[in-house]
């Protein structure tokens, strides 16, 4: 395993003779409609890779007898489905953080205080390995502690400390008020000290990407949300809302006059409510392992699409409350609970998460000049993604072109054995 690691870091790799190569080629902008189901299939397959960037992708008749491929080190994909790794474009990685009774906000940004940066970043990482292991090579992790800057700054230095190995994450400061009980005032105070001193800090130190917030209109108007969006921006950051409340029309109304880049959850809003999306460059981030989790409201999928919305399909991952990290479940869950097909779900789960982290020119689909971001599935045909409910597939997960999780070999036991057994 380690050889097959150090052998495959340099130079030029060749993956061969994939059964389905799903390349997701094709425009440059997120994928709608009926251009949700092309994966840009080549049957029979190959891909050339260096220096971690893909370089040549074809019919493997093509590809192997370019000179380039002679000396390339090769790996064989024969009967089986190679596709870009997935962007899980919505997490909560490192809050609530996990561990102790289950806390309430306040207490949980507590628990961030009060454990070292070692311990968070020793957690992260082992949900980060598990998440490559289950095919995700790119993941966004938003905060949350509210305005508790300490807090704040420390779940961003974490993010920080493991912005590249083993996978590319993208953090993203998350906004979340003090709760109803702790009256406006406190509210209003909170999103002030984040507008004026915290947001502008993590601007300064480049330690978040996106600016997300909760929204959460007991007790604060939706100007209130308007002004957080206006001066997010202003400060550089392209903004997200996170919309899992009741009634979220305000929600996808304000996303839409602000020109979010991605509003997510949506679980309660109804056919009617998500129209207006239809035609908005804003991407809708669908979460169903959260709706599994947390009460089953799902949101709806097939009207969004429909009605020509842009959709992502991410985890909602967060240790304590949707433990569910594998994007090989989200896209089955997306099949079976929200009528998308296996194409719809995959084109949500790689070049439209992308879209949605503003990096879908690197990551997202297999075309020549990206990153070779890519999974080698133990299957035959891509659908068996969505019959195979809670199996991993994946065979092989590369980063940069270089491998960083294969799968192992389970042990037979010796005959001689067997006979006494
Ligand atoms: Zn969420």
């Amino acid at each position: 395993m380690l050889q097959y690691i150090i052998v495959s870091t340099t130079g030029t790799v060749l993956i061969r003779g994939a059964r389905q190569l799903l390349t997701l080629r094709g425009p440059k902008e997120p994928r709608r409609r009926a251009a949700l189901n092309d994966l840009g299939i080549i049957h029979d397959g190959s891909l050339l890779i260096r220096d971690g960037i893909v370089e040549e992708v074809g019919t493997t008749r093509r590809i192997e007898n370019l000179a380039r491929a002679r000396n390339a080190m090769e790996i064989n994909a024969a009967g089986r489905v190679v596709m870009p790794g997935f962007v899980d474009c919505h997490t909560h990685l490192v809050f609530p953080p996990s561990g102790g009774p289950d806390p309430d906000e306040h207490t949980a940004a507590r628990l961030v205080c009060s454990n070292t940066h070692q311990r968070l970043e020793a957690r992260a990482r082992s949900h980060l390995e598990a998440m490559a292991r289950h095919g995700t090579t790119t993941v966004e992790a938003k905060t949350g502690c509210g305005a508790d800057e300490s807090a704040e700054m420390k779940l961003l230095r974490v993010l920080s400390a493991l912005k590249h190995d083993p996978l590319d994450v993208v953090a993203t400061f998350l906004l979340r008020l003090p709760p109803d009980e702790s009256g406006e005032e406190a509210r209003q105070a909170a999103i002030e000290s984040v507008l004026t001193e915290l947001l502008p800090k993590i601007r300064r130190r480049r330690l978040a990407r996106f600016a997300d917030l909760v929204w959460d209109s007991d007790g604060v108007s939706p100007e209130c949300f308007a002004r957080y969006l206006r001066l997010a921006r202003g400060l550089g950051f392209p903004c997200k809302i996170h919309a899992d409340q009741r009634s979220p029309a305000a929600a996808i109304a304000t996303a839409i006059e602000h020109l979010v880049v991605s509003i997510s959850h949506l679980e309660h809003a109804t056919a009617a409510d998500v129209l207006p999306l239809g035609g908005s460059p804003t991407m809708v981030t669908l979460l169903p392992g959260g709706s599994l989790h947390n009460g089953g409201h799902y949101a709806p999928a097939r009207a969004l699409i429909d009605a020509g919305a842009a959709i992502a399909l991410a985890t909602n991952f967060n240790p304590r409350h949707t433990p569910m990290l594998s994007m090989q479940a989200v896209v089955a869950l997306a099949c079976l609970r929200m009528g998308l097909t296996a194409a719809e779900a995959i084109s949500a789960a790689t070049i439209n998460g992308a879209h949605a982290l503003g990096c879908a020119d690197r990551v997202g689909s297999l075309e020549p000049g990206k990153s070779a971001d890519l999974l080698l599935l133990d299957v035959s045909d891509y659908r068996e993604l969505t019959r195979q409910f809670g199996a991993n597939l994946v065979r092989l997960t590369m980063k940069r072109g270089k491998p960083i999780y294969k799968a192992g070999e389970v042990a037979r036991r010796p005959p001689r054995e067997l006979r006494r057994g």
